[in-house]
């Protein structure tokens, strides 16, 4: 991520003489070498020279369309900058684009402030005037206000350009589903055409028997290879070591198979399993650690959902995975979801020494697979998921907190997270239900809720959030009046 760039744009006018413009660019430049020294800047600021005029805002803007490595635009007005001359620039941006409202000072020099003092310092109107444009525009933009070295203001602005990055990323995904959906699920469907064009995505169809014939030429040397790494990082709670040479040997051909061509995210469906003898479990849970997304049952959504998620999260401590509300304890008042799946739960989440076991799966027709079983990390998180609601994709994104689980669950053969719903398990379920969300999720103790909101806006598409706030009848009039915005907007 660091390779990316984000240009900083200081905006002026010629009016204010010379003298005054070369500080205007010396303050853009600190600012912009600033952030670029703070601890926890995951990308590089390019510091680009003032600009002045409509010509020069619109050939930085198309500069920065036409540079592959840059992900992102911040504009800060030290001094008044007509936003007329903002118009054909950012009607031309096609990167995201964060408002940076700031200041070259943090406290007013009450002792010496004059009026070259005033004519220089003039974010507090000139952030005004390009507010107005952009929303004049109807730009969907970020707006960071504070002084720029305030830990906060730095927060925001660092959080703002991984997303930057990380919708990059989404630009160029490539998802490669191994089977089609689950027969006869609604939410794991959508239009992929509308993903390609909001999102980015590049969603591609394979037969099973493509993967099993990259299965068929894994030589048993490499199968030992790996299957020697998994002795060292996992306990063997098995004497079938065949089964677990058998996932291994998946491991090694969904690697290869995806490195190929080009893809960071995959689905399975256990409906189409022809040639393999086991559903990929293990495998796939090690693929996942290694930051490749993945679905079950052809949710590519998710799964690219969850690629770009664990990409944004790139250097950040915590875990981010495909996860399923599994099922509940529903003790009153500590009310707590059982987060799993069949077997692909991501060993990011592990709080304990993964053991693989082999169990039979009592779905699919299929040798008991290997997997890797644990118990979860803990901390605030973030349940998300993309639904389309026909026209339009919805992204939800519900605050969590991940728990220790009360007891112990020695019989629960696969890797299981728990958590606690927000405001409270009432409400914070039926909002989910309402928004229809599904039951298949990215979780992520790595992006927080503003962190979605966003992405959500550089894609162009709705965006729920459910949090320690949510009032389940203001939510609902929230749906309400979203699908009319929404229809609207789709109808342009
Ligand atoms: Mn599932």
């Amino acid at each position: 991520m660091k390779n990316k760039t984000v240009y900083f744009i200081t905006g002026s006018q010629d009016l204010y003489g010379e003298e005054t413009l070369r500080q205007v660019a010396a303050d853009g430049k600190v600012i912009a070498d600033y952030l670029n020294r703070a601890s926890g800047n995951p990308v590089t600021f390019v510091y680009k020279d003032v600009v002045k005029n409509s010509a020069q805002i619109e050939a930085v803007c198309k500069a920065a369309n036409n540079d592959g490595a840059c992900v992102g635009v911040i504009a800060w007005m030290h001094t008044f900058s007509p936003a007329k001359m903002w118009v054909h620039g950012l009607l031309a941006l096609q990167k995201p684009l964060l408002h940076l409202h700031t200041q070259a000072n943090e406290k007013l020099p009450y002792e010496s402030i004059d009026m070259d003092f005033m004519n220089l310092n003039q974010a507090a109107h000139g952030d005004r005037e390009f507010g107005f444009i952009g929303s004049r525009l109807r730009l969907r933009r970020k707006v960071a206000v504070g002084y720029y070295k305030d830990e906060t203001t730095l927060a925001e602005v660092f959080a703002w350009a991984r997303s930057a990055a990380a919708f990059a990323f989404s630009r160029t995904l490539k998802v490669a589903r191994f089977g089609d959906n689950m027969r006869s699920v609604a939410v794991t469907e959508g239009d992929k055409i509308e993903a390609h064009v909001k999102l980015g995505w590049t969603v591609d169809y394979y037969g099973v028997g493509d993967l099993t014939a990259e299965i068929g030429k894994v030589t048993a040397k490499e199968t030992d290879a790996l299957y020697a790494e998994y002795k060292t990082l996992y306990a063997i709670n098995t004497p079938d070591v065949d089964a677990v040479k058998e996932q291994a040997k998946y491991e090694i051909a969904i690697k290869r198979f995806l490195d190929a061509g080009g893809y960071k995210a995959f689905t399975t469906n256990f409906e189409d399993l022809h040639g393999l003898k086991q559903l990929p479990g293990l495998a796939v849970q090690r693929l996942m650690a290694q930051g490749y997304g993945f679905g079950g049952e052809g949710d590519w959504k998710t799964a690219a959902l969850d690629a770009v998620f664990m990409y944004r999260s790139d250097g950040l401590k915590g875990a981010t995975g495909f996860m399923e509300d599994y099922t509940y304890d529903l003790t009153a008042g500590k009310e707590l979801v059982l987060g799993a799946h069949m077997l692909e739960v991501s060993p990011a989440f592990a709080a304990t020494k993964p053991a693989i076991e082999v169990h039979p799966l009592g779905i699919g027709g299929k040798d008991a697979p290997a997997r890797l079983v644990f118990d979860g990390v803990t901390g605030d998180g973030v349940a998300a998921t993309i639904v389309d609601m026909g026209g339009r994709f919805r992204l939800i994104a519900a605050e969590i907190e991940l728990v220790k689980q009360p007891q112990p669950m020695p019989k629960l053969p696969v890797a299981r997270v728990m958590w606690k719903l927000k405001p409270d398990f009432k409400t914070g379920a039926a909002a989910w239900i309402y928004a229809g969300g599904a039951h298949h999720t990215v979780v992520t103790t790595q992006s927080g809720t503003a962190d979605f909101i966003d992405f959500a806006k550089m894609c162009d598409i709705e965006l729920v959030s459910i949090n320690g706030k949510t009032d389940i009848r203001a939510f609902e009039n929230k749906l309400l009046l979203g699908d009319a915005v929404w229809n609207i907007r789709a109808a342009r």
